[in-house]
Protein backbone atom coordinates (compact mmCIF):
# COMPACT_ATOMS: atom_id res chain seq x y z
CA UNK A 1 0.00 0.00 0.00
CA UNK A 2 1.01 3.64 -0.62
CA UNK A 3 2.76 4.80 2.68
CA UNK A 4 0.62 8.15 2.78
CA UNK A 5 -1.78 8.58 5.43
CA UNK A 6 -3.71 11.23 8.17
CA UNK A 7 -3.62 10.86 11.18
CA UNK A 8 -6.12 12.44 13.52
CA UNK A 9 -5.88 13.08 17.21
CA UNK A 10 -8.61 12.95 19.60
CA UNK A 11 -6.63 14.60 22.03
CA UNK A 12 -5.91 17.96 20.26
CA UNK A 13 -9.53 18.08 19.17
CA UNK A 14 -10.36 18.04 23.09
CA UNK A 15 -7.40 20.04 23.48
CA UNK A 16 -9.34 22.51 20.90
CA UNK A 17 -12.53 22.17 22.00
CA UNK A 18 -10.61 23.28 25.40
CA UNK A 19 -9.79 26.35 24.20
CA UNK A 20 -13.46 27.01 22.48
CA UNK A 21 -14.74 26.86 26.47
CA UNK A 22 -11.78 29.06 27.70
CA UNK A 23 -13.04 31.60 25.53
CA UNK A 24 -16.67 31.32 25.64
CA UNK A 25 -16.78 30.57 29.20
CA UNK A 26 -20.52 30.22 29.05
CA UNK A 27 -22.00 29.61 25.68
CA UNK A 28 -22.76 26.27 24.25
CA UNK A 29 -20.89 24.96 21.41
CA UNK A 30 -22.10 23.63 18.01
CA UNK A 31 -19.61 22.10 16.68
CA UNK A 32 -19.10 22.43 12.69
CA UNK A 33 -18.52 18.86 11.24
CA UNK A 34 -19.54 20.17 7.69
CA UNK A 35 -17.31 19.03 4.66
CA UNK A 36 -16.45 15.73 6.46
CA UNK A 37 -15.32 17.47 9.47
CA UNK A 38 -13.09 19.00 7.63
CA UNK A 39 -11.72 16.28 5.96
CA UNK A 40 -11.07 14.84 9.17
CA UNK A 41 -14.06 12.13 9.10
CA UNK A 42 -17.22 12.90 10.56
CA UNK A 43 -18.50 9.76 12.75
CA UNK A 44 -14.99 10.08 14.91
CA UNK A 45 -14.68 13.77 15.37
CA UNK A 46 -18.12 13.46 16.58
CA UNK A 47 -17.51 11.01 19.01
CA UNK A 48 -13.78 12.92 20.20
CA UNK A 49 -16.36 15.83 20.91
CA UNK A 50 -18.66 13.94 22.96
CA UNK A 51 -18.77 17.02 25.20
CA UNK A 52 -20.02 19.64 22.82
CA UNK A 53 -23.70 20.68 23.12
CA UNK A 54 -24.48 20.19 19.16
CA UNK A 55 -23.15 19.67 15.93
CA UNK A 56 -23.60 21.37 12.84
CA UNK A 57 -23.69 20.06 8.85
CA UNK A 58 -25.05 20.51 5.40
CA UNK A 59 -26.90 17.59 4.29
CA UNK A 60 -29.46 15.83 5.98
CA UNK A 61 -27.78 12.42 5.01
CA UNK A 62 -24.64 13.41 7.70
CA UNK A 63 -27.51 14.31 10.47
CA UNK A 64 -29.08 11.05 9.68
CA UNK A 65 -25.49 9.38 10.12
CA UNK A 66 -24.52 11.29 13.20
CA UNK A 67 -27.97 10.22 15.21
CA UNK A 68 -27.17 6.50 13.87
CA UNK A 69 -23.34 7.00 15.27
CA UNK A 70 -25.40 7.51 18.80
CA UNK A 71 -25.34 10.95 18.72
CA UNK A 72 -27.99 12.68 20.99
CA UNK A 73 -26.89 16.62 21.21
CA UNK A 74 -28.51 19.05 19.08
CA UNK A 75 -28.03 18.47 15.58
CA UNK A 76 -28.20 21.64 12.89
CA UNK A 77 -28.32 21.60 9.37
CA UNK A 78 -26.58 24.76 8.41
CA UNK A 79 -28.61 25.75 5.00
CA UNK A 80 -31.99 24.25 6.18
CA UNK A 81 -33.89 21.54 4.18
CA UNK A 82 -34.54 21.63 0.57
CA UNK A 83 -37.61 19.83 -0.02
CA UNK A 84 -41.09 18.66 2.54
CA UNK A 85 -39.70 15.41 2.42
CA UNK A 86 -36.45 16.41 4.14
CA UNK A 87 -38.30 18.61 6.92
CA UNK A 88 -41.04 15.53 7.45
CA UNK A 89 -37.43 13.54 7.94
CA UNK A 90 -35.06 16.23 9.93
CA UNK A 91 -38.41 16.65 12.35
CA UNK A 92 -38.63 12.71 12.82
CA UNK A 93 -34.65 12.49 13.53
CA UNK A 94 -35.20 16.01 16.21
CA UNK A 95 -32.60 17.35 13.58
CA UNK A 96 -32.97 21.22 13.44
CA UNK A 97 -32.74 23.18 11.11
CA UNK A 98 -31.53 27.12 10.14
CA UNK A 99 -34.09 29.52 8.13
CA UNK A 100 -32.84 31.58 5.83
CA UNK A 101 -35.44 32.23 3.01
CA UNK A 102 -39.23 32.99 2.91
CA UNK A 103 -40.03 29.97 0.87
CA UNK A 104 -38.88 27.73 4.24
CA UNK A 105 -41.43 29.50 6.35
CA UNK A 106 -44.06 28.66 3.83
CA UNK A 107 -42.59 24.88 3.40
CA UNK A 108 -42.69 25.17 7.56
CA UNK A 109 -46.36 26.22 7.09
CA UNK A 110 -47.51 23.72 4.99
CA UNK A 111 -45.96 20.89 6.04
CA UNK A 112 -47.77 18.15 8.42
CA UNK A 113 -44.79 16.94 10.92
CA UNK A 114 -44.90 14.37 13.41
CA UNK A 115 -43.35 16.51 15.71
CA UNK A 116 -42.19 20.34 15.95
CA UNK A 117 -39.03 21.26 14.68
CA UNK A 118 -36.21 23.61 16.29
CA UNK A 119 -35.12 26.23 13.75
CA UNK A 120 -32.42 28.91 13.55
CA UNK A 121 -33.68 31.93 12.08
CA UNK A 122 -30.95 33.85 9.68
CA UNK A 123 -30.50 37.03 9.36
CA UNK A 124 -28.56 38.60 6.81
CA UNK A 125 -26.09 41.05 8.26
CA UNK A 126 -24.13 41.75 4.91
CA UNK A 127 -22.29 39.02 4.05
CA UNK A 128 -25.55 38.74 1.37
CA UNK A 129 -25.23 35.41 1.13
CA UNK A 130 -28.02 33.56 3.49
CA UNK A 131 -30.78 34.82 5.67
CA UNK A 132 -33.50 37.46 5.60
CA UNK A 133 -32.94 41.20 5.74
CA UNK A 134 -33.25 43.25 8.96
CA UNK A 135 -36.46 44.93 7.82
CA UNK A 136 -37.92 40.97 7.61
CA UNK A 137 -36.66 39.71 10.42
CA UNK A 138 -39.43 40.26 13.19
CA UNK A 139 -42.23 39.46 10.62
CA UNK A 140 -40.35 36.41 9.71
CA UNK A 141 -40.21 35.67 13.86
CA UNK A 142 -43.59 35.72 14.26
CA UNK A 143 -45.01 34.09 11.63
CA UNK A 144 -42.68 30.94 12.70
CA UNK A 145 -43.98 31.59 15.99
CA UNK A 146 -47.12 31.14 15.39
CA UNK A 147 -46.49 27.85 13.30
CA UNK A 148 -47.56 24.94 15.11
CA UNK A 149 -44.67 23.20 13.60
CA UNK A 150 -42.24 25.08 15.05
CA UNK A 151 -40.82 24.11 18.46
CA UNK A 152 -38.00 26.67 19.65
CA UNK A 153 -36.48 29.66 17.46
CA UNK A 154 -32.71 30.57 17.67
CA UNK A 155 -31.47 33.80 16.46
CA UNK A 156 -28.58 33.19 14.32
CA UNK A 157 -26.09 36.03 12.08
CA UNK A 158 -22.85 34.59 10.57
CA UNK A 159 -20.18 37.72 9.94
CA UNK A 160 -18.09 38.14 6.89
CA UNK A 161 -15.37 40.25 8.19
CA UNK A 162 -14.79 38.49 12.00
CA UNK A 163 -11.14 37.63 11.12
CA UNK A 164 -10.09 41.20 9.48
CA UNK A 165 -9.35 44.74 10.58
CA UNK A 166 -13.35 45.71 9.49
CA UNK A 167 -14.29 43.33 12.24
CA UNK A 168 -18.21 43.15 13.67
CA UNK A 169 -19.47 46.06 14.62
CA UNK A 170 -21.73 47.33 12.00
CA UNK A 171 -23.41 44.23 11.42
CA UNK A 172 -23.28 42.99 15.43
CA UNK A 173 -25.11 46.23 16.06
CA UNK A 174 -27.87 45.77 13.26
CA UNK A 175 -28.52 42.61 14.57
CA UNK A 176 -28.90 43.52 18.02
CA UNK A 177 -30.74 46.22 17.74
CA UNK A 178 -33.26 44.19 14.89
CA UNK A 179 -33.98 41.72 18.01
CA UNK A 180 -34.00 43.97 20.98
CA UNK A 181 -37.46 43.08 21.65
CA UNK A 182 -37.32 38.94 21.32
CA UNK A 183 -36.46 37.04 24.25
CA UNK A 184 -34.63 33.74 22.52
CA UNK A 185 -31.28 32.28 22.02
CA UNK A 186 -29.13 33.64 20.00
CA UNK A 187 -26.03 32.14 18.14
CA UNK A 188 -23.94 34.68 16.15
CA UNK A 189 -19.89 33.36 16.60
CA UNK A 190 -17.69 31.48 14.28
CA UNK A 191 -13.99 30.64 15.43
CA UNK A 192 -12.93 33.93 14.11
CA UNK A 193 -15.31 35.62 16.33
CA UNK A 194 -15.15 32.92 19.65
CA UNK A 195 -11.20 34.08 19.57
CA UNK A 196 -11.32 37.79 18.50
CA UNK A 197 -14.76 39.08 19.19
CA UNK A 198 -16.36 38.27 22.98
CA UNK A 199 -18.93 40.45 22.99
CA UNK A 200 -20.63 38.49 20.49
CA UNK A 201 -20.70 35.45 21.92
CA UNK A 202 -24.00 34.90 23.16
CA UNK A 203 -25.92 31.62 23.90
CA UNK A 204 -24.52 29.29 21.16
CA UNK A 205 -20.98 29.61 19.55
CA UNK A 206 -20.25 27.78 16.39
CA UNK A 207 -16.45 26.97 16.16
CA UNK A 208 -14.87 25.06 12.63
CA UNK A 209 -11.45 25.82 12.04
CA UNK A 210 -10.36 25.92 15.40
CA UNK A 211 -11.43 22.82 16.62
CA UNK A 212 -9.11 21.30 13.58
CA UNK A 213 -5.69 23.30 15.24
CA UNK A 214 -5.69 25.94 11.90
CA UNK A 215 -6.18 29.12 12.18
CA UNK A 216 -9.27 31.45 11.69
CA UNK A 217 -7.66 34.25 11.05
CA UNK A 218 -5.03 35.12 8.05
CA UNK A 219 -1.63 35.98 9.17
CA UNK A 220 -2.13 34.77 13.01
CA UNK A 221 -0.39 31.50 13.47
CA UNK A 222 -2.91 28.80 15.35
CA UNK A 223 -0.24 28.36 17.71
CA UNK A 224 -0.33 32.04 18.87
CA UNK A 225 -4.43 30.74 19.82
CA UNK A 226 -2.90 27.86 21.52
CA UNK A 227 -4.69 25.61 19.18
CA UNK A 228 -2.71 22.21 18.18
CA UNK A 229 -3.12 20.48 14.88
CA UNK A 230 -5.34 17.87 14.86
CA UNK A 231 -4.28 15.80 11.12
CA UNK A 232 -0.97 14.61 10.20
CA UNK A 233 -0.50 14.24 6.57
CA UNK A 234 2.35 11.81 6.54
CA UNK A 235 3.89 9.53 3.49
CA UNK A 236 7.50 8.51 2.21
CA UNK A 237 10.37 8.79 -0.11
CA UNK A 238 9.57 6.43 -2.39
CA UNK A 239 12.45 7.03 -4.49
CA UNK A 240 15.39 9.18 -4.71
CA UNK A 241 17.44 10.82 -8.12
CA UNK A 242 19.99 13.11 -7.80
CA UNK A 243 20.36 15.88 -10.39
CA UNK A 244 23.19 17.20 -12.36
CA UNK A 245 23.94 21.17 -12.43
CA UNK A 246 21.13 22.29 -15.28
CA UNK A 247 18.97 19.38 -15.14
CA UNK A 248 15.14 19.85 -14.55
CA UNK A 249 12.58 17.89 -12.16
CA UNK A 250 9.28 17.37 -13.13
CA UNK A 251 5.94 17.82 -15.22
CA UNK A 252 7.18 21.05 -17.34
CA UNK A 253 10.96 21.19 -16.39
CA UNK A 254 9.53 23.94 -13.77
CA UNK A 255 12.86 23.67 -11.50
CA UNK A 256 15.88 23.32 -12.65
CA UNK A 257 18.81 22.46 -10.56
CA UNK A 258 21.45 25.46 -10.38
CA UNK A 259 24.08 22.98 -8.75
CA UNK A 260 24.30 19.12 -7.97
CA UNK A 261 21.06 18.51 -5.89
CA UNK A 262 19.62 15.97 -4.41
CA UNK A 263 15.83 14.89 -5.17
CA UNK A 264 13.19 12.86 -2.81
CA UNK A 265 9.90 11.82 -4.67
CA UNK A 266 7.01 11.73 -2.05
CA UNK A 267 4.42 9.44 -2.64
CA UNK A 268 1.32 12.28 -2.18
CA UNK A 269 -0.01 14.28 -5.24
CA UNK A 270 -2.66 16.87 -6.09
CA UNK A 271 -4.74 13.40 -6.16
CA UNK A 272 -4.51 12.94 -2.37
CA UNK A 273 -5.55 16.37 -1.83
CA UNK A 274 -1.97 18.21 -1.71
CA UNK A 275 -2.43 21.39 -3.70
CA UNK A 276 -1.13 21.12 -7.06
CA UNK A 277 -0.98 25.40 -6.93
CA UNK A 278 2.16 24.53 -4.45
CA UNK A 279 5.02 26.36 -6.08
CA UNK A 280 8.92 24.97 -5.53
CA UNK A 281 10.24 26.23 -1.72
CA UNK A 282 6.49 24.92 0.06
CA UNK A 283 8.26 23.71 3.54
CA UNK A 284 7.95 19.84 3.61
CA UNK A 285 9.73 18.33 6.59
CA UNK A 286 11.64 14.71 5.65
CA UNK A 287 12.68 12.84 8.42
CA UNK A 288 11.42 15.33 11.15
CA UNK A 289 13.40 18.06 9.63
CA UNK A 290 12.37 20.84 7.25
CA UNK A 291 13.18 21.52 3.36
CA UNK A 292 11.41 22.44 0.50
CA UNK A 293 9.39 20.89 -2.46
CA UNK A 294 11.11 21.70 -5.40
CA UNK A 295 8.98 21.18 -8.95
CA UNK A 296 5.12 20.78 -10.02
CA UNK A 297 3.00 18.94 -8.36
CA UNK A 298 1.82 15.76 -9.86
CA UNK A 299 -0.95 13.53 -9.25
CA UNK A 300 0.50 10.89 -7.10
CA UNK A 301 4.04 12.17 -6.71
CA UNK A 302 5.57 15.74 -5.48
CA UNK A 303 9.48 16.17 -5.03
CA UNK A 304 11.53 17.38 -2.25
CA UNK A 305 15.21 18.80 -2.00
CA UNK A 306 17.25 16.41 -0.32
CA UNK A 307 20.58 18.03 -0.45
CA UNK A 308 20.93 18.65 2.60
CA UNK A 309 19.69 15.16 4.14
CA UNK A 310 22.27 12.59 2.95
CA UNK A 311 21.24 9.97 5.10
CA UNK A 312 17.27 9.87 3.74
CA UNK A 313 16.58 7.56 1.22
CA UNK A 314 13.81 5.46 0.21
CA UNK A 315 11.29 4.70 2.80
CA UNK A 316 12.40 8.32 5.13
CA UNK A 317 8.97 9.50 6.44
CA UNK A 318 7.34 12.62 5.34
CA UNK A 319 5.41 15.06 6.88
CA UNK A 320 3.40 16.80 4.24
CA UNK A 321 1.51 18.99 7.06
CA UNK A 322 0.80 18.39 11.04
CA UNK A 323 2.92 19.11 14.02
CA UNK A 324 6.28 19.98 11.99
CA UNK A 325 5.07 21.93 9.12
CA UNK A 326 1.55 23.94 9.66
CA UNK A 327 -1.50 23.43 7.39
CA UNK A 328 -1.48 27.25 7.62
CA UNK A 329 1.99 27.35 5.83
CA UNK A 330 1.21 24.82 2.91
CA UNK A 331 -2.03 27.09 2.31
CA UNK A 332 0.21 30.61 2.72
CA UNK A 333 2.34 29.01 0.09
CA UNK A 334 -0.38 27.80 -2.03
CA UNK A 335 -2.62 31.29 -1.95
CA UNK A 336 -4.75 29.28 -0.33
CA UNK A 337 -6.25 28.92 3.06
CA UNK A 338 -5.89 26.25 5.69
CA UNK A 339 -9.80 25.32 5.79
CA UNK A 340 -9.41 23.90 2.00
CA UNK A 341 -6.42 21.94 2.42
CA UNK A 342 -8.03 20.14 5.18
CA UNK A 343 -11.47 19.65 3.56
CA UNK A 344 -9.75 18.88 0.23
CA UNK A 345 -7.60 15.80 1.57
CA UNK A 346 -9.30 13.09 -0.75
CA UNK A 347 -10.96 9.58 0.29
CA UNK A 348 -8.33 7.18 -1.12
CA UNK A 349 -6.13 8.90 1.89
CA UNK A 350 -6.11 6.58 4.53
CA UNK A 351 -7.37 7.76 7.94
CA UNK A 352 -5.96 6.70 10.92
CA UNK A 353 -7.25 8.05 14.69
CA UNK A 354 -4.90 7.95 17.29
CA UNK A 355 -5.27 8.83 20.95
C1 LIG B 1 -18.71 27.00 8.46
C2 LIG B 1 -19.53 27.81 9.39
C3 LIG B 1 -19.08 28.09 10.69
C4 LIG B 1 -17.70 27.71 11.18
O1 LIG B 1 -16.77 28.64 10.68
P1 LIG B 1 -15.21 28.57 11.09
O2 LIG B 1 -14.62 29.77 10.47
O3 LIG B 1 -14.67 27.30 10.51
O4 LIG B 1 -15.18 28.58 12.57
C5 LIG B 1 -19.94 28.76 11.54
N1 LIG B 1 -21.16 29.16 11.13
C6 LIG B 1 -21.61 28.94 9.88
C7 LIG B 1 -22.96 29.41 9.48
C8 LIG B 1 -20.82 28.26 8.97
O5 LIG B 1 -21.26 28.05 7.72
Amino acid sequence: MRPIQASISSSALQHNFGIVKQHATTAKVMAVVKANAYGHGLIHVAHALNDADGFATLNLSEAIDLREAGIEQDILLLEGVFSEEELRIAASFEISIVVHHASQIKMLENAKLTRPIHVYLKMNTGMNRLGLLPSEYLSSYQQLNACQNIGDITLMTHFATADDDIGIAAPLKQFNETVKTLTAPMSLANSATILRHPEAHADWVRPGIMLYGATPVGGTLASKFDLKPVMQLTSAIIAVQTLAKGESVGYGASFTASKQTRVGIVACGYADGYPRHAPSGTPIAVAGAMTKTLGRVSMDMLFCDLTNLPEVNVGTPVELWGNIISVDAVAEASGTVGYELLCAVAPRVPVKVIA
